[in-house]
């Protein structure tokens, strides 16, 4: 089965690896500083916070933004759970905004209507989570026109999109957001096994991550509420958790840091070869904004139902029995019985349903040979046929 995802790793992954078991220190070391440091002047940021996944620093976010019971965050329906789950860690509402029928990211129309409805109804989002569907960035300038506007915090899910860029800004960079988060998961651009990293300019919020992220504890003299009486102190602040990142994987994550430029050039000549291959067949790829210059974590095509005969059902069964391990990213998040337990229907966010029914992800790594893509292709057009 060639899979829509797969890893990279070297002998010097494997050594950077080993290089840290040797030492004194498996976590709380110096690589996960490093590692932090390295991304932040990467991306150019002023803090990047590490954690043990992009969940947990989606859920530390949201709690250094202030997130709470009573509030409401908003996010897409075209998204992995976690940018919602996120909201409901901190006891908020959670809702939903459709995404745009091109881009297939959150669609700032969609947005600003929402907006002017929830302020008439008084109940504004305090947090909005745009995602980079795929590894393109969102429309930030406008979705951070609108924060200033209605005064809501942006919080980028930008885990598909480490190494993308919208005109000449690094997603990371934090330019139109107040945090962006990152995920290393082995099927992400660059991995850590498991790990995330929050992003942010804001010196309060990366504090707040960091405490958070180890129970909420500091051993800073001047944040204590008492004058430390001996070396060893250290108070509890507020209840935090455990989502700390090991040395073992920040070594590993700075390794494929050192990749990653090759890894969205791989990821983006794939892309376009298909866009090629893919020409002739009843089916349409994401549209790619100007300006933007997307990592490509994901291959996404629309199938055309104009066109195609054959159901979405058939069509990836005819795959996978091909040996062409597709996928579907994803599944609206308000129809997960999760959410609809929640009072969530279809007919919320048509054009991300409607996206759902015809999207099929094809595969795509920076290992993909021609020879795999070819077998994609025709695979695809047979099963199409
Ligand atoms: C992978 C992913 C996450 C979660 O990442 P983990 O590191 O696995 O916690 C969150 N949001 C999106 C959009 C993702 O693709």
């Amino acid at each position: 089965m060639i899979p829509y995802g797969r890893q990279q790793v070297t002998q010097g992954d494997i050594d950077a690896v080993v290089a840290v078991l040797r030492s004194d220190f498996l976590t709380q070391g110096p690589a996960v500083p490093r590692f932090e440091q390295a991304l932040a002047g990467r991306c150019g940021a002023r803090h990047a916070v590490a954690a043990n996944s992009a969940t947990s620093a989606l859920h530390l976010a949201c709690l250094a933004l202030g997130l709470g019971e009573g509030d409401v965050l908003w996010t897409v329906p075209n998204t992995f759970v976690a940018s919602a789950n996120c909201g409901r860690y901190c006891g908020a509402d959670v809702d939903f905004v459709d995404i745009a029928p091109d881009t297939w990211n959150l669609d700032p129309k969609a947005l600003r209507a929402k907006l002017l409805a929830a302020r008439a109804a008084g109940r504004l989002p305090k947090i909005v989570v745009p995602v980079h569907f795929g590894g393109q960035p969102t429309d930030q300038e406008e979705i951070w026109e609108l924060a200033q506007e209605f005064g809501f915090k942006v919080l980028e899910d930008a885990s598909h999109s480490i190494g993308a860029s919208r005109h000449g800004q690094r997603v990371g960079s934090c330019r139109w957001s107040d945090v962006t988060v990152f995920s290393f998961h082995p099927v992400k651009i660059i991995t850590t096994g498991e790990g995330g990293m929050a992003l942010t300019n804001d010196d309060e919020v990366a504090w707040r991550m960091t405490t958070l992220r180890s129970h909420g504890i500091t051993r800073d003299p001047a944040r204590m509420q008492r004058p430390p009486d001996g070396p060893w102190q250290y108070e509890q602040l507020e209840l935090g958790h455990n989502y700390r990142i090991t040395d073992l994987q920040a070594a590993l994550g700075l390794s494929q840091l050192d990749r990653l430029d090759e890894f969205v050039e791989a990821r983006n000549a794939i892309s376009r070869r298909y866009d090629r291959l893919l020409s002739g067949l009843p089916v349409t790829a994401q549209t790619i904004s100007p300006g933007n210059q997307s990592a490509f974590h994901l291959y996404v095509v629309r199938l055309r139902g104009d066109v195609v005969r054959r159901s979405q059902r058939e069509i990836f069964e005819r795959l996978r029995r091909h040996g062409v391990g597709v996928n579907l990213h994803y599944l609206p998040v308000h129809l997960q019985p999760y959410y609809r337990a929640l009072g969530f229907a279809p007919g919320l966010c048509p054009e991300a349903e409607r996206y759902a029914q015809e999207a099929m992800t094809l595969p795509l790594y920076p290992a993909l040979t021609d020879a795999e893509q070819d077998v994609v292709v025709a695979a695809l057009g047979d099963a199409l046929g």
